[in-house]
């Protein structure tokens, strides 16, 4: 919000200052009741002037995708300056990125075991459209297209897995180019990385305010979807929040628990000076909004301040180990309701790479991970078009963003702590008086 913006009362002003995932939840009943009452009065479609309200949803986020993957991405991947890509720069991003994929992996076994799904109306017409879609493709041909050959028909056709393929090694050049001995390309390419960084805060704000339509869209989308399938569909969110909490508890114990463990380091020293940011994370629902908090527990917990300065910040803004086990606990729930069928092989794999390297795109705010699912939808092939069951699922899933992201985050700023003192523990960045000695 602008400071200088003069202030302003009634009901627009009001509605601006409520907590905007609050609003979302609240949106996400209001449309359940009153698609259940529609349903019981036999009514099962909303006439077009309504349903016109979440088409504009659907399409605000979708016109975001491919601009917040560039600006995220190359901002993302310019912030690890190549003076501490040494020994342990390399080793930080290394561990990030192995914690996201194991979430991920845990969000689609937690998903496989539990099965959320709605078992939305029209199934049967989409499940055909799908088999069309999603016909399996060697992983050796995925993997060499993820390298565009022309970027710009890339970004044109919204392939996602090229965009960031090319967002990153852009952002990668770009981190050294900022750091060179010449002057004139330290120049140019802090103007490029100052461009890029201009157009990621632009992206966040545009999200800003779909946010604040978000509560009238899911609304809509929501009293679509219970008007045409009845009250049933609620059980399923609730299948979904257990399955990602879950998946969280589980990455905790096995992943945290197994790595505190192989660098040895007391794990109930280690939590003691974690709950703090632990639960901070958890009511801000920010990774970033959590770093002062963070960085104590890492300071208090002995470790150098030259690993964490740098391993901290970034891990708020690249390691998104909740946001990846919701990504794949969601993926399954949206095919499964609007498809009414499991992930393939092939797809699981995709969600894997695409839900990783994702974590590095998310911008450690509260909801990110929700735009995000819509980015690995569409690199799966499933995107979420307007006026589609699609579009209706994934606002169920927005409608309980809230909730979900509160354990995701707090997951999130976790692993950031877990990995910083593990490698500082590995190369000796310990202080002398440090704890976990
Ligand atoms: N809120 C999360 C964080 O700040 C990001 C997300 O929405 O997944 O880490």
């Amino acid at each position: 919000m602008d400071n200088n913006a003069p202030k302003k009362s009634g009901i627009l002003q009001a509605y601006l200052n409520f907590n905007v995932l609050y609003k979302i939840l609240i949106g996400l009943v209001i449309g359940a009741i009153a698609g259940v009452i529609l349903a019981a009065s036999g009514v099962t479609a909303l006439p077009p002037w309504i349903s016109m309200f979440g088409t504009i949803f659907t399409r605000l986020l979708k016109m975001i995708i491919i601009p917040i993957v560039v600006g995220s991405l190359v901002v993302g991947a310019s912030s690890v300056s190549p003076a501490n890509v040494g020994r342990v720069g390399i080793r930080v991003v290394i561990i990030y990125l192995l914690t996201s994929a194991c979430g991920v992996i845990i969000g689609l076994i937690m998903a496989n075991i539990f099965q959320p799904h709605a078992a939305l109306e029209a199934v049967t017409e989409m499940a055909a459209e799908a088999a069309g879609k999603t016909a399996d493709v060697s992983v050796w041909t995925v993997i060499a297209e993820i390298i565009p050959t022309s970027v710009l028909t890339s970004l044109v056709n919204e392939t996602v897995l090229q965009v960031i393929f090319f967002s990153l090694v852009f952002g990668l050049c770009l981190s050294f180019m900022k750091v060179s001995d010449d002057e004139r390309i330290r120049t140019i390419s802090t103007t490029m990385y100052n461009v890029f960084d201009c157009l990621a805060e632009i992206m966040m704000k545009i999200v800003r305010g779909i946010m604040q339509y978000a509560p009238i869209g899911v609304a809509v989308l929501i009293c679509e979807v219970f008007a045409k399938n009845g009250a049933k569909v609620a059980g399923a969110l609730l299948t979904v929040t257990i399955a990602c909490f879950l998946g969280y508890a589980i990455h905790i114990v096995l992943i945290y628990g197994g790595l505190l463990k192989i660098f040895k380091i007391k794990i109930g020293t280690f939590f003691k000076e974690a709950r703090t940011p632990f639960i901070t994370a958890f009511v801000t629902r920010s990774s970033n909004g959590t770093l002062p908090t963070t960085m104590t527990a890492a300071e208090n917990l002995g470790v150098e301040k030259e690993v964490y300065a740098f391993s901290l910040p970034l891990g708020a803004t690249i390691n998104m180990d909740g946001t990846a086990i919701y990504q794949g606990v969601c993926a399954f729930f949206l095919v499964m309701s609007c498809f009414g069928r499991g992930l393939t092989m092939g797809e699981m794999g995709m969600i894997v790479l695409l839900a990783t390297l994702a974590s590095i795109g998310t911008a450690g705010v509260p909801g990110a991970g929700a735009i995000m699912l819509a980015m690995v939808m569409q690199g799966i092939g499933l995107p979420i078009e307007e006026a589609s069951v699609l579009a209706g699922a994934y606002a169920m899933i927005l409608g309980i963003d809230a909730i979900l992201d509160m354990g995701r985050t707090a997951l999130n700023v976790t692993g950031d702590l877990t990995c910083t003192c593990c490698i500082a523990k590995r190369l000796g960045f310990l202080r002398d008086d440090s704890p976990l000695r």
